[in-house]
């Protein structure tokens, strides 16, 4: 276990907030994140995600159809290709391929998942996507790149999400966005719940964050925020962001950039 000192997105000092168990969670004083001490390292994360979280391998993955779900999460990928310029897609833990699916309906012609349940990963492939069986940070995608990137339900699980988006935004096509959904530190549902909020969680939940501490990550990744929506029903928030030096690569790219540019949204 490693011992968090200042918070992971903005440096800033902590107050402490609350226990749960051996953990301690603080709020940052400066983008008012939720941060625990201390969180597993890289290995006890592993362990924890292929051995406790997912279903393990050898074991067959049951999925709960829901048609509404998968109604839902095709409106939502629709929206996203229509604010990137291509039609690649990446998931960062896309369990059973739920929103893959959706991508796929969307009219996204490349998709790929990482997932590290093997159960997950397994019965995403008979799906016919093609998937990442690993942890994230160690996938070597060479030279690939991604028009949209989407992680729902992850970065609260992250011990150092600086790392985590920085590794995701280095991913993205010019003119891509990236999509991700957590539970909302702000929502007026945790704001009731205080200090007994579910999803202040640990080990499992390790960063809780909302509109603010989201800018300041987005900050320190090299991203700016399209846009923040708050979700009524769940305790969540949906970020969209894209590449901050898109906002003045338009101005910047040569003749021949423009014009590969153009023919990338022609969709
Ligand atoms: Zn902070």
């Amino acid at each position: 276990m490693l011992a968090i000192e200042q918070c992971p997105v903005c440096q800033g000092p902590g107050d402490w907030y609350t226990d749960r168990g051996d953990y301690k969670i603080f709020r940052c004083t400066n983008c008012t994140l939720f941060y625990t001490s201390p969180v597993p390292d890289a290995e006890e994360l592993k362990t924890l995600y292929r051995d406790e979280w997912s279903v393990p391998a050898g074991q067959t993955y049951i999925h709960r159809r829901k048609l509404t779900r998968a109604w839902r999460l095709g409106l939502r990928a629709r929206k996203l290709r229509r604010l990137s310029s291509g039609n690649s897609l990446l998931e960062i833990g896309c369990g059973p391929g739920d929103f893959l699916r959706g991508a796929r309906a969307a009219g996204f012609t490349t998709i790929v998942g990482v997932e590290p349940g093997d159960g997950e990963a397994e019965y995403a492939r008979s799906l016919g996507f093609e998937i990442c069986n690993q942890m994230f940070l160690e996938v070597d995608f060479a030279d690939a790149r991604f028009d949209v990137i989407v992680s729902r339900q992850v970065i609260e699980h992250v011990p150092d999400p600086i790392e985590f988006l920085t590794t995701a935004a280095a991913l993205l096509r010019p003119g891509g966005c990236i999509m991700l959904e957590t539970p909302c530190s702000s929502h007026f549902k945790a704001r009731l719940a205080g200090k007994d909020w579910r999803y202040l969680w640990p080990p499992w939940h390790l960063n809780l964050f909302n509109e603010k501490s989201f800018a300041a990550l987005f900050e320190k990744c090299g991203l700016e925020a399209v846009f923040f929506r708050r979700h009524l029903r769940k305790t969540y928030v949906t970020a969209v962001a894209r590449l901050a030096s898109d906002s003045c690569h338009i101005y910047d790219v040569g003749q021949h950039d423009a014009a590969s540019l153009t023919a990338g949204n022609r969709d």
